[in-house]
Parts: C-alpha cells; sequence; structure tokens
C-alpha cells in the first residue's frame, strides 16, 4: 500500500561496502562490461543461463526496486529493453526473456538490484534452462559483439 514500508527478506544480504555489484559498478572487481553511463552499468553474468545473459543495475546500492526512485526503476527497465535488442543481434537468439528477482523467495541471490537480460533459442521453449560455462574467450568475444550491436542501435 502506498507510503508503507514493508521489507523483502533475503539472508543474503549485504550493504553497499561488502556488494559485489557495487564493486563491479565502482571498477573494484572485474566483469565483462557491454553498457556504463553514470547512473546504470550492464554486464555478462558470470554464471549464464545461455550465451549472451547479461544482467542491467543501477550503480546506486539498492536491494529491491523498492529502494529505488520511480524513475531510476523506469531507467531500468528501458535500458533493459533496449540491450535486449542488442543481445539478440549479437547472439542471434529467437527470443529473450526479461527477468528481475526481488529476495529470497524469487531467488535472489546478488542483493542488488538487477533485470536479466536472457536470450533463448526455440530449442528453449518448454524447457527448464541449466546454466551453462563459457570460456573467458568467448565471454571476451559475446560481449564485445554486445558492445559493438548497442553502439549501432
Ligand atoms: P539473482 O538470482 O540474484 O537474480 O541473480 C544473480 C546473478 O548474478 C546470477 O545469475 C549469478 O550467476 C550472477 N553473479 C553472481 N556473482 C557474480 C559476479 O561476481 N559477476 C557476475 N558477472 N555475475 C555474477
Ligand atoms: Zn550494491
Amino acid at each position: 500500500m502506498k507510503g508503507e514500508k514493508r521489507e523483502i527478506f533475503n539472508s543474503a544480504s549485504v550493504g553497499p561496502d561488502k556488494c559485489t555489484f557495487c564493486k563491479i559498478a565502482k571498477g573494484e572487481f572485474p566483469s565483462y562490461t557491454v553498457f556504463e553511463d553514470e547512473t546504470y552499468i550492464a554486464f555478462l553474468d558470470i554464471n549464464p543461463f545461455s550465451k549472451g545473459h547479461t544482467l542491467v543495475c543501477p550503480k546506486a546500492h539498492g536491494e529491491t526496486v523498492w529502494d529505488m526512485k520511480e524513475a531510476e526503476i523506469g531507467g531500468l527497465f528501458l535500458l533493459a529493453a533496449r540491450i535486449s535488442r542488442a543481445v539478440v543481434e549479437a547472439t542471434g537468439a529467437e527470443g529473450f526473456r526479461l527477468l528481475q528477482n526481488n529476495g529470497e523467495a524469487a531467488n535472489q541471490i546478488v542483493s542488488h538490484v538487477h533485470v536479466h537480460v536472457i536470450p533463448v533459442m526455440m530449442s528453449h521453449k518448454g524447457k527448464p534452462m541449466d546454466r551453462i560455462r563459457l570460456e573467458g574467450k568467448e565471454m571476451e568475444d559475446t560481449s564485445a559483439a554486445i558492445r559493438k550491436a548497442l553502439a549501432r542501435d
């Protein structure tokens, strides 16, 4: 309800000082970055569901969308939609998922807001997705292809 502050439980909750995605946003931790501006950063998921699986984050620490300003929530999803076009172009995907988890009950592992952009093929239809492992060179090439597609967008 409007104005009513409620908490979303997550036993993996950490503050900005211990937060992996804050460290990535500050350049203190490496990532295959595909996009960055003053407010947002997007990088490849280290343990992806498919090649090109990208995470889009606000740079400012907040655990769930309830911790964000409304305009920033809008900006985050607009950016995720824009990045999805580049991800699909770079990977040749036939569809994509936008996914955003809030709280442990929703399987949120990293307690810093992020939107998943997950490219999918027709072969994924109707099946649960497993994590895949990509070598460093493949991550590098994929992130470069997404950056190139974004530059054309
Ligand atoms: P969640 O379940 O919290 O929505 O998703 C968190 C995602 O972050 C997972 O898909 C996981 O593979 C990814 N992840 C966790 N730690 C790191 C990291 O240090 N770097 C990157 N690039 N991704 C990470
Ligand atoms: Zn953070």
